[in-house]
């Protein structure tokens, strides 16, 4: 059987988002002095993208993985809590 690449295997996922995002950034002050700014590259879908000096967070592809949380532990700048009943990611074979 052939092997799906990860792209291939996030394309099988299905999504609900809801209206309002399930994840936020408290304080942009604290990204802007933030050194690494991991949140950028930890997360498989690139939900946080640094755009005009501050975080952008495109929510609706997170795969809630929890990754970003401990990535920012140490600043814990990030409100992060699963999508309302319903609402994210819907996995599937893959
Ligand atoms: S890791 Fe935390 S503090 Fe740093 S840029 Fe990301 S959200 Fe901001
Ligand atoms: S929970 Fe996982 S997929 Fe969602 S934003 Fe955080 S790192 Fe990305």
């Amino acid at each position: 059987m052939k092997k799906l690449t990860l792209e291939q295997k996030l394309f099988l996922n299905g999504f609900r988002p809801d209206r309002e995002s399930h994840l936020a950034i408290i304080d942009q002050e604290k990204c802007r002095k933030c050194e690494l700014r991991q949140c950028t590259y930890i997360c498989p879908v690139n939900t946080y993208r640094w755009e005009n000096d501050q975080i952008t967070v495109f929510f609706e592809g997170c795969l809630e993985c929890g990754a970003c949380r401990i990535a920012c532990q140490d600043c814990q700048n990030l409100e992060w809590r699963y999508p309302r009943g319903g609402f994210g990611v819907n996995y599937r074979t893959g």
